[in-house]
Order: structure tokens, then C-alpha cells, then sequence
């Protein structure tokens, strides 16, 4: 059986094709998502997926998440003693999904198609494909996201040809995709996208209602506080979904607080975030040369797709209801799982990817300048947008900071974070200025990228006209057969924690946390259950765990929603 893996950015998840259709495949927990983190603990056990993620809140230097982000990249990932390329990590997280299907299906896996973002290049999809290769799995196909969630939705059964847009709103990205159908082979027209928006910016515009509704600061709130305010803003969001007024209870310092928000004043407030839609989505329709009146269907991706905020404004934009039959969080993996099982027929869907675009944001570090007059150092200048078709150039032109200033350095960098210490630095150069005023003297930073990702900087400084210029080879980071089976024999060194006991893990860490955070008599009662729990699961009875397990839960759970 070869099974489809949507690997995400936050979620991962697998699927099969079985004689009722493609399903998803429950994670060692039962749940159909696994969250795509990966934690390394003092003994150099791997968790991944719910338990790495409640021991990064304790951990955060021993733990990393959305290392989608850099597949393909140089960049490594500390973890304790232990550093990782980000396809390393995500061959845990394929190891995990992996073990999960053998499990569920009761047979080895060893072959998987696995899902990519259109917009990812050769580079990228070659990493992915060997992370399922240091996971032990063969990859017998790399598919685009789009078309995946397209051949979900049956669309490549279609007679004639068909244009259709796949609209893919997770929790903090959000791509558009033009697909066309034509004589059986899925050409992925044009992507365009936004790194940062996303499902969490509908909840923080509840969270920011709440706060101004009570004239409270934002600076008053511990960082717990507002976990815990946006966690009630997530549930009110997701409560939309079948209620026309929703309301969001919050104990601020000693007091209980609430505010209620209707469907309607909700949507309005979301009109900006609504606006900024429109945009990749206007990009996307004029990169393929296409009509929105030419789109004969809307594919919905991705879980914020769920917000009836979303699904009234697509509905309004392309005049036509979307097919939501299919789980949004789920269509990824669904496709990925039938396109596997068209691979063992010989009959899978053909697609045309689009490679030649630059597929990270290229810019450098500047400084800002806050509304006092001081300026703040190490922000990120796009120079050249991810997804900029290639070959491409730009320019960009930056001034001296202070007076006298006798030189500029221009680090180049790559990523899409707001912050320059969060991208990949790629290298840097320093030119001289003659001396001056503050703001006199400028450079122009030149990008130019082509197609062999080589990327030329060029830096002139405006007033003398002198050039200097570097360029950058993107490294190859090609593995020889033999290089991936060593680092495939170094990665299995480390134990991976016994799936069968994920939950108790996942429940002492939990625990460990809640008596951190707390004090006073909780603190002696969580350690007393703790104890007791301990004492269940050195007895090895499995009844006794069970018991203790649900028991333990509850006065958790108990715990969590008071403090
Ligand atoms: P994904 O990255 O695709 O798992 O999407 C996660 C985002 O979907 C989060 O921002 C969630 O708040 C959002 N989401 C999930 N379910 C719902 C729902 N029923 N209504 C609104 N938003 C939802």
C-alpha cells in the first residue's frame, strides 16, 4: 500500500485509498492532525507532533516548529546538543506518520506520495522527498498541494477542459492556486500568496474587540493571559460556524469579563483582513491571464476556510457557491492518498508544475524608524518577492543613518520573516560613502536572479557611482545514496518515544507544566496526582493506567480552565 502524506507547515497528516475512497489515518492519539513539531529531550528522546509541542511551551530551545519554512536550505535547527536541517526534521515527523499507518493498517509502509506547495522548486521538492527517504520511505511522487486537493474533489475526472482556483487559508498562510485541466494533465497556472495571514488573524480581531469593549491594554496581560484570551477568542471564532452571536468570557485579574459580538458586526470588522484576500487572489487572475469570470471552480483548503467570514466573501467574490464536501483540513492528504492508488494502477494524474519562480523573498536588514525619531535595527527589506517569475531584477535605494557615516553594509539575505535574524543570512558586503548628513548619501541595491538560482548583488553608491558586485550560488545540498544511508543510520541512533505511550507522556508533560505555572495548594494537589499516576504506571497493569490515565486528564483539564 502506498499512502499520502500532506506534510504542513503546522499539521501533518496521512491518508489511504481503501475500496470506499481515499480516508485518513488516526495519529497514535486518534486525531487526524499531527501538529508538525519535533522536540529532542535531555536523554536525546524524539517527540513529535501534540507532546513536542506541549514540551516546547516548557522547552522552547529543545523544540522547533514550521521548519517547512527552510526545506531545501542550509539552515540548521538547534535542539539541545542535537542540530537538524529542517528535512531531517521532517523525516521525524514521516517517521511518525509512518508508524501511525502501520499501525492503523496493520501492514509495513514503505512507499508514499507526499504534498509540496506548487510553489516549492527543484531544490525543495528533492529535500522533501528525501526526508520520506530518511524516514524509510521510498517517495514514489512529489505532488503540488493545489493539485492534490483538486484530484480530492474529483476534478480531474472532468471531460473538458477546466480552470479552477484551489484557496488554502491555514493558520498563518494563505495561498491561491490556478490549476487548468486540460486533455488529462494538470497545469498549475500561477500561485500567489501572503506568508502572513492566516486563521489566526480572524482571531486576533476578537481578541483586540474584547480588550478595547474593556479598556484593557494589551501590556497589562501576561503572556499566559492572553494564551488564555486568545484561546477563548479561537473557540467564539470557531463557534460561527452554526451560531449568528458568539461570546467570549475572560477572568481579567480576579474578574469575570465578557463580550458578545454578532455574526454581522464580526464580518465587518474582518473587512480589512477580507481586503487583503483580494489581492493574491487579483495577482494570481493576472499572472494566468485569466478573468475571475473565467474560473469554473473554487476549491477550499485549509481550516480557516471554515469561517463563514471566508466562505460569505468567496461566494460574494466569485459569484458561485464552493463544493465544501470535503473536510478543508483534510483535502491535501485525501488527494495525495488517490493519487497513490492511481500510481500502483499506472493511471495517475499528470501535472505541470511551475518552477521558474523565485521561491523565497530575497531582501536585506534596515533599519525602521519608530514614530519618536529612533530607529530600530534588524528588520528585513524584501528586495525580491517569493514567487517573482525568474528571470527577475530589482532595485532598491537605502540611506545613511547617521552623520559622517563612512561606510554601508548590506547583508543579503533570504526568508520571509519581519526580522533579519530570523532569515538566512547569504552573505555580505560593505561599501564606503563619503562622510555627510544623516540621510545624504544613499546606495542602490541591485537583486538580479535567474534561472540556475544564481543571484547577483550589485551595490552603487549613488553619489560617486562606484560598483561593487558579488554573487551568491545557491548551494546544492544534493545527497549521494551513500551520504543519506549515513545519515539515516545517525538519525536512528536516537530513540523515538514508544508510540504506545504517547498519551501518558503527553499527560505527564502536561502536568509538569500546569505545576510550574501554578502555586500554593493546586501545586500540592497536582503533585499528589502526578504521584498517583507514576504509581499506576510503574504497577504495569494496563486496567489500573487506563484509570489513572482518564482520572488524570480530568483534573488537568480542571486545572487549565481556572488558571
Ligand atoms: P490549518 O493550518 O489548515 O490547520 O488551519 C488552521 C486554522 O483554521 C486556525 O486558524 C483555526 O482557527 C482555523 N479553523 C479551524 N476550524 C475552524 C472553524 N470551524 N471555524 C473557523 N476557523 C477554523
Amino acid at each position: 500500500m502506498i499512502i499520502g502524506i500532506d506534510l504542513g507547515t503546522t499539521n501533518s497528516l496521512c491518508a489511504y485509498y481503501s475500496e470506499e475512497g481515499a480516508k485518513i489515518i488516526p495519529n497514535r492519539l486518534g486525531k487526524p492532525l499531527t501538529p508538525s513539531v519535533v522536540s529532542v529531550d535531555e536523554q536525546g528522546v524524539v517527540s513529535v507532533g501534540e507532546t513536542a509541542k506541549e514540551y516546547a511551551l516548557m522547552h522552547p530551545d529543545r523544540a522547533a516548529s514550521v521548519f517547512k519554512r527552510f526545506m531545501g536550505t542550509d539552515k540548521q535547527y538547534q535542539l539541545g546538543n542535537y542540530e537538524y536541517h529542517s528535512e531531517e526534521l521532517s523525516a521525524f515527523v514521516l517517521r511518525a506518520l509512518k508508524e501511525d499507518a502501520e499501525t492503523y493498517l496493520n501492514e509495513e509502509i514503505t512507499e508514499a506520495v507526499i504534498s509540496v506547495p506548487a510553489y516549492f522548486d527543484d531544490k525543495r521538492r528533492k529535500a522533501t522527498k528525501r526526508a520520506g527517504e530518511l524516514a524509510g520511505l521510498k517517495v514514489e511522487r512529489i505532488i503540488s498541494e493545489p493539485t492534490a486537493a483538486a484530484i480530492a474533489y474529483g476534478l480531474y475526472e472532468k471531460r473538458k477542459s477546466t480552470r479552477f482556483l484551489v484557496f488554502d487559508l491555514g493558520g498563518g498562510t494563505f495561498d491561491v492556486s490556478i490549476l487548468e485541466l486540460f486533455e488529462n494533465i494538470l497545469e498549475v497556472r500561477a500561485v500567489a500568496g501572503d506568508n502572513y495571514l492566516g486563521g489566526e488573524d480572524f482571531t486576533d480581531i476578537l481578541v483586540n474587540a474584547f480588550l478595547e469593549e474593556h479598556e484593557i491594554s494589551v501590556d497589562s496581560l501576561t503572556l499566559r493571559e492572553l494564551g488564555k484570551l486568545h484561546q477563548a477568542a479561537e473557540t467564539a471564532k470557531c463557534e460561527f460556524s452554526d451560531k449568528d452571536e458568539v461570546t467570549i468570557a475572560f477572568r481579567y485579574h480576579e474578574e469575570e469579563k465578557e463580550y458578545t459580538i454578532s455574526l454581522k458586526d464580526y464580518e465587518a470588522l474582518c473587512e480589512p483582513l477580507l481586503e487583503k484576500i483580494r489581492k493574491p487572489i487579483q495577482r494570481s487572475l493576472s499572472d494566468a491571464h485569466i478573468k475571475l469570470s473565467d474560473i469554473d471552480e473554487v476549491v477550499l483548503v485549509g481550516g480557516a476556510t471554515k469561517l463563514s467570514a471566508v466562505h460569505n466573501f468567496i461566494v460574494k467574490l466569485f459569484r458561485k457557491f464552493p463544493d465544501t464536501s470535503i473536510n478543508p483540513d483534510e483535502a491535501v492528504a485525501l488527494g495525495a492518498a488517490i493519487q497513490a492508488a492511481m500510481k500502483e494502477r499506472n493511471e495517475a494524474v499528470k501535472e505541470v508544475i511551475l518552477t521558474d519562480v523565485c521561491s523565497f523573498t530575497l531582501g536585506t536588514e534596515v533599519c525602521v524608524e519608530r514614530g519618536n525619531g529612533s530607529f530600530e535595527a534588524g528588520h528585513f527589506m524584501p528586495i525580491l518577492d517569493r514567487n517573482t517569475v525568474i528571470p527577475a531584477s530589482r532595485t532598491e535605494r537605502v540611506y545613511t543613518l547617521h552623520d559622517n557615516q563612512e561606510s554601508i553594509r548590506v547583508n543579503v539575505l533570504q526568508g520571509e520573516s519581519r526580522f533579519a535574524q530570523n532569515n538566512l543570512l547569504l552573505g555580505s558586503m560593505t561599501v564606503n560613502v563619503p562622510k555627510g548628513a544623516a540621510g545624504e548619501e544613499a546606495i542602490d541595491i541591485t537583486y538580479t536572479y535567474d534561472i540556475n538560482s544564481l543571484l547577483e548583488v550589485e551595490v552603487k553608491v549613488v553619489s560617486t557611482g562606484e560598483v561593487k558586485k558579488q554573487v551568491i550560488k545557491g548551494k546544492s545540498n544534493d545527497m549521494s545514496e551513500e551520504e543519506v544511508k549515513q545519515r539515516m543510520e545517525e538519525l536512528s541512533y536516537l530513540k523515538v518515544h514508544p508510540r504506545d505511550q504517547e498519551e501518558n507522556r503527553l499527560l505527564l508533560l502536561k502536568g509538569e507544566r500546569l505545576y510550574e505555572e501554578s502555586t500554593g495548594d493546586v501545586r500540592i494537589r497536582i503533585d499528589m496526582w502526578l504521584r498517583a499516576f507514576e504509581e499506576a504506571l510503574n504497577s504495569r497493569s494496563r486496567e489500573k493506567i487506563e484509570d489513572a490515565r482518564r482520572e488524570l486528564r480530568e483534573q488537568l483539564a480542571g486545572v487549565e480552565r481556572n488558571i
